[in-house]
């Protein structure tokens, strides 16, 4: 038997931030990255929190390290909120939700209302029971996992979305991509998670490259947060796969952001998975059969399962070429030479993280060091 059920109550669509206003009477600790402050954006969730009490915690950075974590649990301790609001993208509410889960556990709390509001469509946080925090000291990025963590409401405004720049459209674009495809070939994965993950992939395709090219366009900002969400629910039932455990490790040792990172590797991980083009067999593997389903669904060409999985690699470069996205480490800017002296660790840090547990094929640490190369 599975089971299926989504705990977060999701508000979605343009004036969805009105919703803030349920939280009249309420203590609420407002968290969110000096950008939000300096921009001005801050103002939108706050002018729904007038009947409310409030204070800011501003302090969040990208790939938020544990001591941003411990400086929000003292201002937590401080102002003691009835409910927190993350405003940002992966990493203020990442934060938040390490910053709740742990106050409550330090200070013996029952529940504290967690509502999330993402400004990015990528991560899918605001929907998902992970928190990604990094050790700086041991340069890696560890995925805290507990229902705990799951935000009680999601509220997914598009207005807020406007203002991403290009580059960080992109980046985070394909993170949702690379969540709803690791997703679909997911050893866990089922007919529920698979019907979100479908729907994830369709929208990125059609709207992210509209989203890329004009950040007014307000239905392609909604559909694309619409699908970062939707592949945030089915990742977080069915987990990932390796390409995210390397990016977990690439992204702590080279400070690529989270989705270049996923987006670099893409194509690569769908080659090794398919076991095809120079790995292993020449047989195709189960999760063949599931990329060519993701290319019959796109409608690209399916004359033969090699002929769909690579159709689907095609339509994924295409992307991140309409994109301006580097397709390699050295585009980058990192230097070869430094890959190849961290191979070895990068390449042990993905076999030991818990999103390679369902990969459709179990990877050796060559499996992995050969992808690095490619
Ligand atoms: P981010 O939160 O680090 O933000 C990237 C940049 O975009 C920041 O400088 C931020 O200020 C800026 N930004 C955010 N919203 C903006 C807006 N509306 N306008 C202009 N600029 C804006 O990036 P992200 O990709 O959303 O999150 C990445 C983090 O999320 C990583 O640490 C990653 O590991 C983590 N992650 C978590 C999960 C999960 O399930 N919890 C899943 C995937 C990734």
């Amino acid at each position: 038997m599975k089971t299926f059920q989504i705990n977060t109550k999701i508000n979605f669509g343009q004036g969805a931030l009105a919703s803030l206003e349920k939280l009249e009477g309420k203590r609420v600790l407002l968290i969110t990255d000096p950008f939000m402050v300096k921009s001005g954006l801050v103002n939108e969730p706050i002018k729904y929190l007038q009947k409310s009490e409030y204070t800011v915690f501003s302090d969040i950075v990208p790939d938020p390290p544990i001591e941003v974590v411990t400086s929000g649990i003292k201002v937590f301790k401080e102002f003691m909120p009835d409910a927190v609001v993350a405003l940002g993208g992966g990493s203020a509410i990442d934060s938040s939700k390490a910053i709740v889960y742990f106050s409550k556990k330090i200070l013996n709390l029952g529940h504290v209302q967690l509502i999330a509001i993402p400004t990015t469509s990528g991560t899918g946080s605001e929907a998902t029971s992970f928190s990604v925090i990094t050790d700086k000291q041991k340069g890696a990025k560890y995925p805290i996992a507990s229902d705990e963590l799951l935000p009680d409401v999601a509220i997914l405004d598009p207005e807020l979305v406007k203002s991403v720049p290009p580059n960080v459209t992109a980046d985070t674009g394909m993170d949702v991509l690379t969540h709803a495809i690791e997703a679909y070939v997911s050893t866990q994965s089922h007919d529920c998670s698979d019907a979100l993950a479908e729907r994830a992939i369709k929208l990125v395709c059609e709207y992210l490259p509209k989203a890329y090219a004009d950040g007014n366009d307000i239905k392609a900002r909604e559909k694309m947060h619409n699908a970062s969400c939707l592949a945030g629910i089915a990742f977080d039932k069915v987990s990932l796969g390796i390409n995210h455990s390397i990016a977990h490790a690439i992204g702590a040792k080279f400070h690529i952001s989270h989705g270049r990172a996923n987006s670099l590797l893409l194509v690569h991980v769908i080659d090794y998975n398919s076991q095809i083009d120079g790995y292993k067999t020449t047989e195709f593997s189960e999760a063949a059969k599931k990329y060519a389903e993701i290319s019959s669904f796109l409608k690209l060409n399916i004359f033969n399962e090699k002929v769909a999985v690579d159709s689907l690699k095609d339509a994924i470069i295409k992307l991140q070429k309409q994109l301006n996205m580097p397709l390699t480490l050295t585009e980058c800017g990192i230097d070869p030479k430094e890959v190849e002296a961290m191979k070895d660790e990068i390449a042990e840090l993905a076999l030991n993280d818990n999103c390679t547990k369902t990969n459709p094929v179990k990877p050796t640490k060559e499996d992995i060091i050969k992808i690095l190369e490619k």
